[in-house]
């Protein structure tokens, strides 16, 4: 029996069998089960900030191993040195809070509740976004084919369109949040109209409704600011956080600002592991490491480097480059994403396909000369591969 024979009979057939199986990584490169080394510029679907076994995860993680989980009822230094940090980098300060939960979409449950909490009914969301998989989550995603299979979801949700306008009809003093993802990353890197982030404020500040941002994807500096809505110049009332803060271990987090740090009342939410000092101290340790190495200095400038190299391949399949800093959506001018990935993972690198004409890159924050230039040479190949039509046999 191959792995994939037992993937096939063991795992619940929710993701279908994967091509590859992996067994080490170091960097940006991991390496199959053959010995196959792959570029990994997904890095785990922007979760490995800093690569693979990176000396002060390494560190971290051995370092905490006499203290690994405590529950909730008692403190640890670890969890507190995260909080502060998060509170300073996300400008929360001194009135912001932290809640830790275990994943992406566990934030957003949080947010959900954060939300209720102001006792008003209405939570609008936007077409096409992506929050998670839980049933709240779920319920203010806004793609119909991930909500169809569960309905009845949570009421009185409404997924409106990405437009000053739309959320201009649609807010009211019934309305208690407006989620929204500042760069839609699984709708294919899709950034916001200009100006619709400070529009939202106005708008959400007028009403009294709670602004609470995604950036469970844009997070940990991956597009160039600690987090994306920093590059608007305002203050939400909320942002959701997984992903990249963690490098790798599962962390989600609820940080508010202000007024809504106080919402959620003693015995209204809670976790057995959120917060734990194990991913607590693995956490603050890979956004330590950011700080002091440059990295969300190095997302920005490594982001425009990439950008630049791919415009230079002045390829027919490229029609458009979309994102920030190390969040990439490469737009192609055919539908062609799915076999692209497949041909890139054959020449050893990792990138995927949010939908049938994006390519996504979400390459680790420490990518340097020697990376981009390997996946710029990989990725033209396979370029060339696709666009160059298969010998006919007429002629
Ligand atoms: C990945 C993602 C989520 C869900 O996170 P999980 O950890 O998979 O639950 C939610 N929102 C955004 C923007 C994401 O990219």
């Amino acid at each position: 029996m191959s792995w994939k024979d037992d993937y096939a009979h063991r795992m619940m057939n929710t993701f279908g069998v994967p091509k590859i199986e992996l067994v080490r990584g170091e960097g940006s490169a991991v390496f199959d089960s053959d010995g196959k080394r792959y570029l990994d510029f997904l890095a785990g679907i922007a979760v490995n900030s800093l690569g693979h076994n990176h000396p002060a995860v390494v560190a971290a993680l051995t370092s905490q191993a006499n203290l690994l989980h405590i529950s909730n009822f008692f403190a640890s230094e670890p969890q507190l040195a995260l909080a502060e940090r998060l509170l300073r980098i996300t400008g929360a300060g001194d009135e912001g809070r932290v809640f830790f939960a275990n994943s992406g979409t566990e934030a957003i449950e949080a947010a959900i509740k954060l939300a209720r909490r102001t006792g008003r009914p209405r939570i609008l969301s936007l077409k096409d976004s992506f929050h998670g998989r839980s049933f709240g989550a779920l319920s203010i995603t806004g793609k119909p084919a991930l909500r169809d299979p569960f309905e009845p979801l949570l009421p009185n949700v409404e997924h409106i369109d990405s437009t000053i306008e739309a959320l201009t009809a649609a807010i009211g003093p019934d309305v208690a949040a407006l989620v929204v993802e500042p760069i839609k990353g699984e709708a294919g890197v899709r950034e916001l109209p200009a100006g619709y982030l400070e529009a939202a404020r106005e708008l959400t500040t007028q009403h009294g409704t709670l602004l609470i941002l995604d950036e469970i994807q844009t997070g940990a500096g991956r597009t160039g600011n600690w987090f994306a809505f920093q590059e608007s110049g305002i203050v939400p009332d909320a942002i959701t956080l997984a992903k990249g803060i963690g490098g790798g271990v599962p962390i989600g987090a609820l940080v508010t600002f202000g007024a809504a740090s106080t919402l959620l009342q003693p015995g209204q939410h809670g976790t057995t592991f959120g917060g734990n000092p194990l991913v607590c101290a693995v956490s603050n340790a890979v956004l330590a490491q950011i700080e002091s190495a440059g990295l969300v200095a190095n997302a920005a400038k490594r982001g425009a480097e990439i950008r630049a190299a791919l415009s230079g391949l002045d390829s027919p399949l490229i029609s458009e480059l979309r994102g920030r800093g190390l969040l990439i959506g490469i737009g192609l001018a055919q539908p062609v994403a799915a076999q692209i990935v497949q041909s890139a993972l054959e020449h050893g690198l990792i990138i995927n396909a949010p939908d049938a004409s994006t390519i996504r890159l979400a390459p680790p924050l420490i990518v340097g000369d020697n990376e981009i230039a390997e996946f710029i040479e990989t990725f033209s190949t396979v370029l060339n591969e696709a666009t160059t039509p298969a010998p006919s046999e007429a002629s």
